[in-house]
């Protein structure tokens, strides 16, 4: 199956050369040069992944992102940042993107995270709201509330409390969630799932301590509990 990709990028040779890398791994390839063409694109062509540039003319890519999610679209959208500040990924986050990665980057690092995105259950056809306790996850427009307040996560922990939310009352192993929310680097430790949880409980839980959101599963992993 060749999915559809949408490359939103003013900077000409930039354009040309990932558009042409994309082509070479199998995808199929439409270009938009800025903001206004490429939100023109997305919302008249059916695309499996958008890869969108922040820094844009006549509409920036945040504008963009967030009109895309306000046209009610789902699809996965990967964030180009030249930026790197942490205020930038939570913006664009928070406005509905799926993932960044930030300028200069390595192409297979784009590629992996491309692939990352797309393995992902497709947000069109599947559940996009979970409400778990006083907190509820909206993955649809890619935010988070705790009774009504925004929380804050990051990219990873996102799409962390994501899979677990997708797999609720069910035991994960570290493996496991490692290969399927860090899938594309091997050399991940397991330690950097507990980690992850670890900053998602001070986040979520009332007493991170005594967890009863995520839960431990002795030596397992972890598990959603349906509240
Ligand atoms: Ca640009």
């Amino acid at each position: 199956m060749n999915e559809h990709i949408l490359l939103v990028e003013d900077e000409k040779a930039l354009r040309t050369t990932l558009g042409d890398r994309l082509r070479r791994e199998g995808y199929v390839v439409d270009l938009a040069a800025d903001g206004q063409e490429g939100f023109d694109k997305a919302t008249r062509l059916p695309f499996d992944l958008i890869i969108l540039d922040v820094m844009l003319p006549v509409r920036n890519g945040f504008d963009v992102c967030r009109d895309i999610r306000i046209a009610g679209l789902a699809t996965p959208i990967l964030l180009l940042t030249a930026r790197s500040e942490t205020v930038e990924k939570v913006l664009g986050l928070k406005l509905g993107a799926d993932d960044y990665v930030t300028k200069p980057f390595d192409s297979m690092e784009l590629l992996a995270r491309l692939e990352a995105l797309l393995r992902r259950t497709p947000l069109r056809t599947g559940q996009t709201v979970y409400q778990l306790g006083s907190i509820c996850l909206d993955t649809r427009r890619t935010t988070v509330t705790k009774q009504g307040d925004p929380i804050y996560l990051s990219a990873r922990e996102f799409q962390l409390l994501r899979y677990l939310a997708e797999h609720i009352g069910v035991t994960l192993s570290r493996d496991r969630i490692l290969r399927h929310v860090w899938g594309y680097e091997s050399d991940t430790f397991t330690r950097t799932v507990d980690v992850h949880i670890s900053s998602l409980r001070q986040k979520l839980e009332d007493d991170p301590k005594k967890p009863e959101l995520i839960v431990t599963v002795p030596g397992v992993g972890y598990k959603l509990q349906e509240q």
